[in-house]
């Protein structure tokens, strides 16, 4: 009974920041998933309209909630065009930990979240040995998007064509490189995040020999784990408090003035959820976060406005050229999006736009798990939009972005590279490039 009291309290708090949407409809034209279902349950205003009257709902139909909960992108589209300033990231995550805290956690997310997210050194060895045997379970698709399918029907992975682990992946590869510890005075904290962990190093490689070019002393605690938010996103937010908590107990104990990351996600969760959606029994954990949050920056934003890198090469009329993908975190959560674009230009591109480039590319996290024909159908579009620019990459600041486009770009047979700006801009510093 004390647990169903609580819960209701946490609904009845909810309310108040329900009360603030108008039922304007704004958020419809913007959504990505309504354009593709045009049903009004998928949009915020729907999915709001349903947590209203969640409080008799939750305890007869959690399923129900839960799947209507679930079916968004996370994406921010609604919010970043709501007239009232609705916080509807916030309002859905905290009603989906409300929900899974009275269903509980299926043994499967258990497992994933809790023994091995919520515990770095078995995440790395996990992956290390899936790493090693992986070949046996997939092909490689050896194309522009180095993207690999399941040689064997799979209904986890259908007909994706998916980034396969990485052989070596940066924490393994870190033990054997130079990182310049001191300076030209300021001090950065990179964060890797699991993505570029696990998938794609060459990223967080790429980002240590930038950072290292521009004379910045750089710091790289071992045992980094996963910033929380497939977790949080899931409504572990047990899980999202330890990790929270690990991190800034184990970032304290370092001298640095920026925490950088090459991850939209890991950026924007570290500033925008880590101080306000950490729920767990220590106070002084919201004010370090508060204070780490303050000194979070996206690796683009870094480069460009505390670096301020000066253009590497010269742009050429008939140079590379790039278009770049807005992901949501940067630009929708961080109103960043001008920085990355000024980086490729640093690195001698030729820019040139592609149609709704801050539109949703449809991944989502574990959308793109739950629901893989209509995020599929959403990076259809992102997809075609990059090929009529005629461009020979795409960057996007996002590695779950990038894993879609890939996916997208991969299975219609394109030649089109997908790259992080910060890669492109490490290429340009090489002599002769
Ligand atoms: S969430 Fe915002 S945009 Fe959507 S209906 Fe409510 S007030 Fe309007
Ligand atoms: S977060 Fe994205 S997918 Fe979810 S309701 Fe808002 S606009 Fe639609």
């Amino acid at each position: 009974m004390t647990q169903i009291n609580e819960l209701a309290a946490r609904v009845k708090d909810l309310e108040g920041q329900l009360l603030v949407c108008t039922r304007c409809g704004m958020c419809q034209s913007v959504c990505p998933l309504f354009e593709q279902t045009g049903r009004e349950a998928d949009v915020a205003r729907g999915k709001l309209a349903l947590l209203s009257g969640m409080i008799s709902k939750i305890f007869s139909e959690p399923d129900g909630v839960n799947e209507r909960l679930n079916r968004c992108l996370l994406c921010g589209s609604c919010a970043d065009n709501c007239p009232s300033g609705v916080n509807v990231i916030e309002i859905f995550i905290r009603a989906r930990a409300i929900l899974t805290d009275y269903k509980g956690l299926s043994l499967f997310k258990k497992m994933i979240f809790r023994q091995m997210l919520a515990n770095p050194r078995i995440f790395n060895a996990m992956t290390g040995w899936a790493s090693k045997f992986q070949d046996l379970l997939i092909r490689s698709n050896r194309n522009e998007q180095a993207t690999s399918c399941a040689r064997f029907v799979s209904p986890l992975i259908h007909d994706r064509h998916f980034m396969p682990m990485a052989k070596h992946p940066f924490h393994k590869t870190l033990e054997k490189m130079q990182v310049r510890s001191t300076g030209s005075g300021v001090k950065v904290l990179l964060f890797t995040g699991c993505i570029i962990d696990k998938i794609m190093p060459h990223i967080a490689v790429a980002s240590v020999k930038v950072l290292s070019h521009h004379n910045v002393g750089l710091t790289i605690p071992e045992t980094q784990g996963c910033c929380g938010i497939p977790a949080l996103a899931s409504g572990d937010a047990k899980t999202f408090n330890f990790l929270t908590a690990y991190h800034l107990d184990r970032f304290e104990k370092e001298d640095f003035d920026y925490l950088v990351t090459a991850c939209a996600t890991c950026t924007s969760t570290i500033k925008k959820l880590w101080p306000t959606l950490y729920s767990g029994h220590n106070p002084s954990v919201t004010e370090s976060a508060r204070n780490l949050a303050a000194k979070t920056m996206d690796i683009n934003q870094f480069l460009t406005d505390v670096v301020k890198t000066a253009p590497q090469k010269e742009t050429k009329d008939d140079g590379p050229v790039v278009t770049y993908h807005d992901p949501c975190h940067l630009k929708k959560s961080l109103g960043i999006f001008k920085q990355p674009r000024q980086l490729l230009t640093a690195a001698g591109y030729q820019l040139t736009e592609m149609e709704d480039a801050d539109k949703c590319c449809g991944m989502g996290g574990s959308f793109n798990l739950l629901h893989y024909d209509i995020s599929s159908s959403i990076g259809s579009l992102k997809q075609e939009n990059i090929a009529d620019t005629g461009c020979d990459t795409v960057a996007s600041g996002c590695p779950a972005c990038m894993i879609q486009i890939s996916d997208m770009l991969s299975r219609s047979s394109s030649r089109i590279k997908v790259r992080h700006p910060v890669e492109l801009y490490a290429r340009s510093l090489e002599p002769g490039k």
